[in-house]
């Protein structure tokens, strides 16, 4: 009986199709999918189930097999193993991923594939989430970067009031992402006195960010970069906040600083993020200069990031010129060729299979909240996790 690891890799060897549209032929439930149930956790050779009947699946009238899992006797089914579980338009959800990283805003995907423009914030949302634990789950057999390059990307949420950093880091040798967080800013720079008076009183009703978030932030994407490894080079601008948290690692990190106002060319040591920022604000249609779609909450853009992050590490060669450019994660043996949207989706990651940073916790469940918006819609369901 298959008792594989939920290894998307080992199994599916990468098939660039979605398996459980048309599973291969053997294919066994590796492990129930009930986040709940003792069994869970994938290879548990004790684990006992049977077969539960079928159902008719009703986007293409496939016949799906159902099962029942005698432990903690809840059904499910192959399906509950797809990234397309409960889909009305599991068809959309590649084409989505795709638009996302090639510079389309909500309203004009929803426009493009003739369906209402909730359908497609909520398929970018479901899409993001599934981007965080694919990201966590394929970085789990990585070797961790010796060159790091971090720095702060800046854009705003909601109106220009609200401005906060996504913070980035990336290996320097390949331009992979490393990881992500964000940080809450206050408004700063050139602003009429009417602009100011408005600011603060934002800031009476909703309160300050956290005069220290940045540095909170970068602690915690240290955390993760860093993690038990042996002395690292970090390359950073001059920013103020990022000093103490870097100081904290000792011998561990050496720290090289480039000042911000040096000019971004190649030879910069700052390279890797700079062409990050430019690629990504390019690449998104909310980061675009003066443009309608901006984010209105922080969690949405960072949903985008999730899913351009996999994009760019996973489906993209580094050098846009050339055609056989590798991926980022092909320069880092994690891979060895470009994946595509249905490799990427062609199987669920369980959230309880994959230790998430802190961070990318609260992105999940859809923690982070705009302070000025009324109603910040959250992840909470009790069975699709
Ligand atoms: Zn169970």
């Amino acid at each position: 009986m298959c008792r594989r690891e939920c290894c998307w890799l080992a199994f599916c060897n990468y098939a660039s199709m979605n398996f459980l549209n048309n599973p291969p032929k053997g294919w066994l439930p590796p492990f129930c999918p009930n986040g709940n149930c003792k069994y869970h956790k994938p290879m548990q050779v004790e684990w006992r189930y049977k077969n539960f009947g079928f159902f008719r699946r009703m986007t293409d009238n496939r016949r799906i097999q159902r099962y029942l899992c005698l432990s903690c006797k809840r059904t499910f089914s192959t399906q509950s193993f797809s990234t397309t579980y409960w889909q009305k338009r599991p068809d959309l959800d590649s084409k989505v991923l795709t638009m996302v990283a090639n510079g389309m805003c909500n309203r004009q995907i929803a426009r493009q594939l003739a369906v209402d423009p909730v359908t497609i914030n909520r398929k970018i949302e479901r899409i993001g989430r599934h981007c965080l634990l694919f990201l966590q789950r394929m970085m789990a057999d990585a070797r961790p970067a010796d060159e790091i390059v971090f720095d702060g990307f800046e854009t705003f949420e909601l109106s220009q009031y609200f401005p906060f950093h996504h913070n980035v880091a990336i290996d320097k040798n390949t331009d992979f992402i490393l990881h992500f967080n964000d940080s809450e800013l206050r408004r700063k720079g050139r602003m009429t006195n009417a602009q100011k008076r408005r600011r603060s009183e934002l800031e009476q009703e909703f309160g300050r960010p956290d005069p220290r978030a940045i540095e909170k932030s970068i602690a915690e994407l240290l955390s993760v970069v860093i993690k038990g490894q042996e002395p690292v080079k970090v390359y950073t601008d001059d920013h103020t906040q990022y000093r103490k948290p870097i100081q904290s690692y000792g011998s561990q990190i050496e720290h090289t600083v480039t000042p911000g106002k040096r000019h971004r060319d190649k030879d910069n040591m700052l390279w890797a993020i700079n062409l990050f920022d430019r690629f990504f604000r390019h690449s998104n249609a909310n980061h675009v200069r003066e443009t309608l779609a901006w984010s209105k909450r922080r969690q949405s853009s960072t949903d985008r990031l999730a899913i351009f992050a996999v994009w760019r590490n996973y489906m993209n060669g580094r050098r846009q010129k050339d055609r056989r450019s590798p991926t980022p994660a092909m320069a880092r043996n994690i891979i060895d060729r470009k994946l595509n949207g249905a490799d990427v989706l062609s199987e669920r990651v369980f959230v309880g299979h994959v230790d998430l940073p802190e961070s990318w916790k609260k992105y999940y469940r859809r923690d982070v909240t705009t302070r000025a918006l009324p109603r910040n819609r959250r992840h909470r369901l009790t069975y699709a996790e």
